[in-house]
């Protein structure tokens, strides 16, 4: 006897409904973006680990804990990609497309952490990324913000909040950077955590984002970074502001909401539903002037969202599956390949359906049908053969009219 083989921990096959669930959410995803001028890029999923170590930053837990880091059969180290975004600025960077005004592009699939297993949290997951990369206004930052509502409002997800702030710029952050570290450290030592106490030096924007409570308790009155952004900084989010106001999409400020990296910039935004459990991030991006240079690109502003679909897919209701519009049950083996013939013929002419390959018993053979949730159930049996006809039952009203084979088309609309 030899054992079964299972899946890995944290990587999941989705079956229907639940894989009819993702195909959706990259349906809508699609159709809304469409529609704000996105194209589809589909980069690999494995990369040089290098790509992230300078893409996401090699402080970053994600880089330093989390990647499926190996090298190939040459000695070279690659990395599953852990998120979208680092591939998408080496495709953009490699295409030659930084000489461009705009590109806009959307990417979906998995992405690969080595975290613990949770509900919702898997090590391989998949997300939907937004990019925009070219224009350094506020225009750019409005239209993405709106549109990832927009697209959440599509799936019908409720109890939407969008929280934004801004990062300031190169020129207005190290003067508030130092402004918080020397607020931070007048707090009594026990005030912070032990990870806090740390990023206190090495990065003080991160405290604010800390979920510790007592963290969170201690700093609610921490300078505020809006406060400390430059006049092109303030007049740049007053813009976006506007913006959102105008297409009234409302929106909360969230002076907590910091990023941890150099590159990026200015506006920063997240979605949170309140419908998973406590206040759970569904969306978040922001703008990341500093990124594409990061990678040797050249200095090109971009803005950028990624949702995570295991998390949209816990909001989603579960979906009905489509229903199939016949169901052919033979009767008799003499009927087998005219039922064959018919089937292909429907499908051909668009409808939904199969039919049972072996003559069942009329019992079993309508039991099956019944699983199948089709609309008609169409029985050929002896009678049916000789007659060149089709029994068409209504599996709703139970109602059975012999059709001639080549009307059942017709019948089925
Ligand atoms: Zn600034
Ligand atoms: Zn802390």
């Amino acid at each position: 006897m030899s054992e079964h083989i299972t899946a890995i921990k944290g990587f999941a096959d989705l079956f229907s409904p639940e894989s009819d669930t993702f195909t959706h959410m990259e349906n809508v995803a699609r159709d809304i973006f469409f529609r704000y001028g996105f194209t589809e890029l589909r980069t690999p999923l494995l990369e040089r680990t290098e790509l992230f170590s300078r893409g996401i930053g090699t402080e970053t837990d994600v880089v330093q804990k989390e990647m499926y880091t190996f090298p190939d059969r040459k000695g070279r180290s690659l990395t599953l990609r852990p998120e979208a975004t680092a591939g998408v600025m080496r495709a953009y960077i490699e295409s030659g497309r930084s000489g461009d005004a705009v590109t806009k592009l959307f990417t979906t699939g998995p992405m690969f952490r080595y975290e613990r297993p949770q509900k919702g949290r898997m090590r391989q997951f998949h997300q939907i990324n937004c990019e925009c990369l070219g224009p350094a206004e506020p225009y750019a930052d409005a239209e993405m913000i709106t549109m990832a509502m927009r697209f959440l409002e599509a799936l019908g997800i409720g109890n939407l909040t969008l929280q934004i702030n801004s990062l300031g710029c190169p020129s207005c952050r190290p003067a508030y950077r130092d402004t918080l570290r020397r607020w931070l450290s007048t707090l009594d030592e026990s005030a912070l955590c032990e990870d806090c106490r740390r990023r206190m030096v090495t990065n003080p924007l991160r405290v604010l984002d800390c979920k510790v409570p007592s963290c969170k308790e201690h700093t609610a009155d921490a300078p505020r970074i809006l406060e400390h952004n430059c006049p092109d900084c303030a007049a740049h989010f007053d813009t976006v502001r506007r913006l959102l106001d105008a297409e009234k999409v409302p929106y909360v400020i969230n002076h907590r909401l910091v990023r941890g990296l150099d590159y990026y910039t200015r506006t920063t935004f997240e979605i949170v539903s309140d419908a998973i459990g406590a206040q759970g991030t569904v969306a978040g991006g922001g703008r990341y002037d500093g990124l594409v240079a990061e990678l040797g690109g050249g200095n090109v502003p971009g803005f950028g969202f990624a949702c995570g679909m295991e998390r949209l897919a816990l909001l989603l209701p579960e979906r009905e599956p489509v229903r199939p519009e016949f169901y052919v049950v033979v009767l008799t083996e003499a009927a087998r390949e005219t039922a064959y013939a018919l089937t292909q013929t429907l499908r051909d002419a668009g409808f939904r359906g199969e039919m049972s390959f072996t003559p069942r018993s009329i019992k079993s053979a309508m039991r099956q049908a019944g699983r199948s949730r089709a609309r008609f159930c169409l029985l050929i049996g002896e009678d049916e053969l000789a007659a060149q006809s089709v029994m068409v039952k209504d599996m709703d009203s139970g109602e059975q009219t012999p059709v001639p084979l080549s009307e059942v088309a017709g019948r089925l609309n």
